[in-house]
């Protein structure tokens, strides 16, 4: 049996009738920029979430980079960051100008509370959380210390659409959740898009604004701003997934309980679930020691896997300017050294996910 570690058609051909009629009455209207498919999405999007307000984007990535730049975090400030996260994090802060100072993990992947404090100095702006692989961080605790801090809290929620912590959604907790709708995400679009979302009005006219070449009123530039527009189609094609969310996620999360409930294996480290925090599988990531040996005997199997990440940001050729070097962050690097994850995607069957686990259950290390 043949495993793609993602098989996005799958997705489209469960509501293929809906998703071609949203995309050809789009077609059909006109109307392809800033519509009424991005504002009925965005509302659909911030009820979702529990937030006022969401302004569509151009991707993930934009809704950092605008997020920092409408809170006026740029050149001299810092900006506290989990070293073990996907690059795009800490672009959205040196976009800004601004320098990421980066905080190892906890036993969840995600950004250790009991190392933020340490890491504060009189530069500190703010702290960007990410809900790694889909699990909430510790947001109760991590909004307290901004809060006593005074700190801005943003969110990167690009893994984590729908997932909360205690009974708040996540993207609802920080000043501004920034969301991404890449097409491998939980709610993904068939292109590129992402939205913030927030409840404070100023910060939702100032990155409207920004999206817009910093005009709200057409030819009458208030800021400079950029374009990232979503576009009426991806709009229209999300609203369709949101509607079915429920379902999309009692799939992941199936396939997630299975592998928790019966791979067991030795050599094979299953991922832990923090008391309080939701986790909505965007991965399904695993640990092992020697993980060139387990990714080659999966894909001897026909199982295919990827890293997420191979090398974290602080390693990575584009940040040598920071000057940060090897065994700085060394939570952080044995997981980059250790962590493989398995298919997990909307429309996997159950004979799939019983040979996934069969064949890591044979596995002898
Ligand atoms: C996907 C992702 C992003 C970037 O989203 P794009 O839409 O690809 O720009 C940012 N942060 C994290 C954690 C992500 O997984």
């Amino acid at each position: 049996m043949k495993i793609n570690f993602n098989q996005l058609d799958r997705g489209y051909f469960k509501y293929q009738n809906e998703y071609d009629l949203a995309v050809l009455q789009t077609l059909k209207s006109g109307w392809y920029i800033l519509g009424k498919n991005v504002e009925r999405f965005e509302s659909e999007f911030a009820d979702f979430i529990g937030t006022k307000f969401c302004v569509g984007l151009n991707s993930g990535l934009d809704a950092l980079i605008l997020a920092f730049r409408a809170l006026g975090v740029g050149i001299g400030d810092e900006v506290i960051v989990p070293a073990n996260t996907y690059i795009a994090s800490v672009l959205g802060i040196t976009e800004n100008g601004a320098t990421p100072v980066f905080v190892e993990p906890d036993h969840y992947f995600n950004l250790d509370d009991n190392r933020i404090e340490e890491k504060i100095t009189k530069n500190t702006k703010a702290i960007l959380v990410v809900h790694l692989y889909g699990q909430a961080a510790n947001m109760k605790r991590i909004k307290e210390i901004a809060n006593r801090n005074k700190l801005y809290l943003i969110e990167d929620c690009a893994q984590s659409h729908g997932a909360k912590f205690e009974n708040r959604t996540t993207g609802a907790w920080g000043d501004i959740g920034c969301f991404s709708f890449y097409p491998t995400k939980n709610i993904g679009a068939f292109g590129d898009s992402g939205a913030i979302v927030t409840d404070n009005p100023l910060i939702y006219e100032k990155i409207k604004m920004l999206r817009n070449y910093g005009s709200k009123i057409k030819y009458h530039n208030e800021i400079l701003g950029v374009n990232s527009r979503l576009d009426e189609i991806q709009a229209a094609i999300l609203s369709v997934k949101l509607s079915h969310y429920n379902q999309l996620q009692k799939e992941r999360e199936k396939i997630s309980r299975r592998y928790l409930d019966e791979i067991k294996n030795e050599f094979i480290k299953l991922p832990k679930i923090r008391e309080n925090a939701g986790h909505v599988w965007h991965l399904f990531v695993i640990r092992t020691d020697d993980r060139k040996k387990l990714q080659k005997y999966l894909t001897d199997h026909e199982i295919g896997t990827q890293i997420h990440y191979p090398i974290p940001p602080h390693l990575s050729k584009a940040y040598d300017f920071l000057g940060h070097k090897q065994g700085n962050l060394t939570i952080t690097e044995n997981y980059a050294d250790t962590v493989i994850s398995l298919p997990l995607y909307e429309g996997m069957t159950e004979a799939e996910v019983s040979y996934v686990i069969n064949i890591i259950n044979e596995y002898e290390g």
